[in-house]
């Protein structure tokens, strides 16, 4: 690894002291409080990500000297030569975590260790340097504990929190194509309230979008790069141009389900011996391997397990399946026929949980073109949409979504244990 120590003085067989590079040590952070505070406004009156709190931390890593000594300082600009590599050649790779104050009001984090796994793991696909994640997990809880004051503390649970922002970014000076062996790795926090608006009221819709796709195998899809999303941004606005609030991405002829927006995708279907399967498309590498994901199959197979240790409340029939498999656009639109659709909902850090009610489908199986997909064009092709609803109309989290959500957030914010996932920023 990178950023491995080698002993001090160590000399070569020529006589040279080889580098030593330095490994990301919490041990050396140091911390500048910002002189004047700023107001925290109103929970309720600012949306996902716009606020700026008062400090961020930032550690560089030189590939002569390795890890500087991290740095909590104020919030501000970051200085990038303009032929950074992450400018031009978004070797950018990035987490997404939440901090909440639990029963006694200290900052908590949900599985933080998890997304400090997956960090590494998206800095190693980016050949960008590696890092001590426990160190940096020290950092980013101080920094929490730091900025504890902007935790938004709504009684009524309504997902608001600290969302913790870890980045990483090659800031080698140049332009030729190749890896960074310079880096900034820093971290940023912001209040936020529930992910979508309609999170209160009840469930997102989705355009399923095949002439785009967000992954393929092979490619990136599994990994937290800042290059995943960008490309999304225009089928989004399609989608939003039609009435839906995020893209249902899907893969191949036979429209596998991937993600729904920056969401792990769940459905729940009845059977028709009776009994109900849920379903998740499987890692296989066109999936971010979502915490909340995980946390939810772990979540479901206990209880679908024992029942009676009644982990989720939400009583499953006898003959419960819980799928990781290949899921297509066909066959929620057969269960959907079929009144046998129950419930769809995604999963995220940033959504917890939130239930998915309508799904637009272009049937492909006209004469369809790409054409590049312009708004006008999707619009035309409107026409020939079907669009795929729950069992009853259904709006809002099903009993099984409800039950997840309701289980999630009383781990999160550390009303209930289970397994050390609650973990205490100190
Ligand atoms: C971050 C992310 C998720 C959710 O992952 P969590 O670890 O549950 O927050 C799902 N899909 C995509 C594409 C993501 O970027």
């Amino acid at each position: 690894m990178a950023s491995a120590v080698r002993p001090n003085g160590n000399a070569t067989q020529n006589g040279h002291v080889p580098n030593v590079v330095a490994p990301l040590d919490a041990s050396r952070l140091k911390i500048e409080r910002a002189t004047t505070l700023k107001p925290i406004p109103a929970p309720g009156s600012y949306s996902f990500g716009d606020i700026h709190t008062d400090h961020m931390l930032v550690c560089k890593y030189h590939p002569s000297t390795g890890w500087s000594a991290p740095e909590i300082k104020p919030y501000g600009p970051l200085a990038i030569d303009p032929s950074s590599n992450c400018l031009q050649y978004a070797s950018n790779v990035f987490e997404g975590m939440k901090a909440v104050l639990n029963p006694e009001g200290k900052p908590c984090m949900f599985r933080p260790r998890d997304n400090m796994k997956r960090l590494l793991t998206s800095a190693k696909r980016m050949a960008l340097p590696a890092f001590d994640p426990e160190a940096l997990l020290t950092c980013i809880s101080t920094l929490v504990t730091l900025e504890s004051r902007w935790i938004p503390s709504l009684p009524d649970h309504r997902n608001s929190s600290l969302y913790i922002r870890p980045t990483m970014v090659g800031t080698k000076a140049s332009i030729k194509v190749g890896a960074s062996d310079e880096a900034l790795l820093y971290a940023i926090v912001t209040p936020v309230g529930p992910y979508f608006p309609v999170q209160k009221i009840g469930g997102v819709s989705l355009l399923a979008v095949s002439e785009h796709v967000r992954s393929w195998p092979g490619g990136t899809g599994g990994f937290k790069l800042g290059l995943n999303y960008s490309p999304g941004f225009v089928p989004q606005q399609a989608a939003a141009a039609l009435g839906y609030d995020q893209v249902l991405w899907l893969l191949d002829e036979d429209k596998k389900i991937t993600e729904a927006g920056a969401m792990n995708f769940f459905a729940v279907a009845e059977r028709d011996d009776g009994g109900i399967t849920i379903v998740t498309p499987p890692t296989d590498g066109t999936i971010l391997p979502g915490i909340t994901r995980d946390a939810t199959l772990v979540l479901l197979r206990e209880h679908a397990k024992n029942p009676s240790a009644n982990l989720l409340n939400v009583p499953f029939p006898p003959n419960v399946q819980i799928e990781e498999r290949p899921l297509t656009v066909n066959e929620l639109a057969a269960w959907a026929a079929k009144g046998q659709l129950l419930e769809c909902f995604g999963t995220g850090t940033a959504v917890l949980v939130v239930a998915i009610d309508r799904i637009g489908d272009f049937d492909v199986s006209d004469d369809f073109e790409d054409t590049g997909s312009a708004v006008s064009e999707i619009k035309e092709k409107k026409r020939k949409m079907r669009e795929i609803t729950l069992k009853g109309g259904l709006v809002g989290l099903g009993p099984v979504g409800k039950a997840l959500w309701d289980k999630l957030l009383a781990l999160k914010e550390g009303r209930e244990q289970y397994m050390g996932w609650n973990v205490l920023c100190e």
